[in-house]
């Protein structure tokens, strides 16, 4: 049955490996993000899917994002995020307004957009319907403002497993590894960061997008209806200091 799923983010990256998957499977798929550039590359190769400008950090661009939005959504995957203090993240000792900035910055694009979107969308849910959240690795380690959000992420998904619970309706998080080839790292891991990050895996090698989208469609999928509140690390079995 074909289904009607939202990607956050997915104009690139994960987001977009994911969305792809669903398109060619025949689902209806809605992909948002800031830039409407990626997003209408992407959407004019897939009939099967609709590129709409959002910023879900913005609750008023959450109410456009429903108006143009089908009535019925059965999967929500709440992909939109990064690390926004990637660049200053390397300064000695920032002044105190703009380590505050920083670290709501990463809060904003990492928590509370996922939280906006599916506050904003609850209503708009069927019953069965799933919500996958994209946590990180870096929720089990100590990575700033950038791991303290995300893991803020996994704690926060289980209100939404309880709340929406009753109706039927899962969430879960997946939690990647570090995963190359997608703008998050390009051009801003130097190469003894990334053999860190690679030598720490137990399979020897990064992940590619294409890694995460079997764990999202499983978790959206009937099969994993009494799955709910989880979290599924996908990460080449990397070490974590849990
Ligand atoms: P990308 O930078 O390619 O993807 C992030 C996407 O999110 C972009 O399409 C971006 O589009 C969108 N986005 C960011 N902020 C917002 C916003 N406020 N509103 C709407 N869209 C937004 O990187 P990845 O594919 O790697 O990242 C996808 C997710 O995976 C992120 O949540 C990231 O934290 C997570 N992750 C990535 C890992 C990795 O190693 N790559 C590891 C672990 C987790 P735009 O800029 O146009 O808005």
């Amino acid at each position: 049955m074909s289904r009607t799923i939202l990607v956050t983010g997915g104009g690139t990256g994960i987001g977009r490996a994911v969305a792809e998957h669903f398109a060619a499977q025949g689902d209806t798929v809605v992909i948002t993000g800031r830039r409407p550039g990626p997003l209408n590359e992407v959407a004019a190769r897939n009939k099967k899917m609709r590129a709409v400008s959002c910023d879900h950090t913005d609750p008023e661009a959450l109410q456009r994002l429903l108006e143009e939005l089908p009535g019925r959504i059965d999967v929500l995957i709440n992909n939109a995020g990064g690390n926004t203090d990637f660049d200053r993240a390397s300064e000695a000792e920032p002044d105190l307004a703009s380590y505050a900035q920083a670290f709501r910055a990463n809060l904003e694009a990492n928590l509370i957009s996922a939280a906006l979107t599916t506050k904003a969308l609850e209503s708009r849910l069927s019953a069965g319907a799933a919500v996958v959240q994209i946590g990180s690795i870096a929720a089990d380690q100590a990575s700033g403002s950038y791991g303290a959000a995300k893991a803020a992420l996994a704690n926060w998904n289980l209100n939404v497993a309880a709340e929406l619970g009753p109706r039927g309706v899962t969430a879960n998080v997946v939690s990647p590894g570090y995963i190359a080839d997608t703008e998050f790292f390009r051009d801003r891991l130097f190469d003894d960061r990334r053999s860190a990050l690679i030598d720490a895996t137990a399979t020897g090698r990064a992940g590619v997008p294409a890694d995460i989208v079997g764990a999202v469609a499983f978790l959206a999928s009937p099969a994993a209806r009494h799955i709910t509140g989880q979290v599924l690390n996908v990460n080449g079995g990397a070490r974590t200091t849990r």
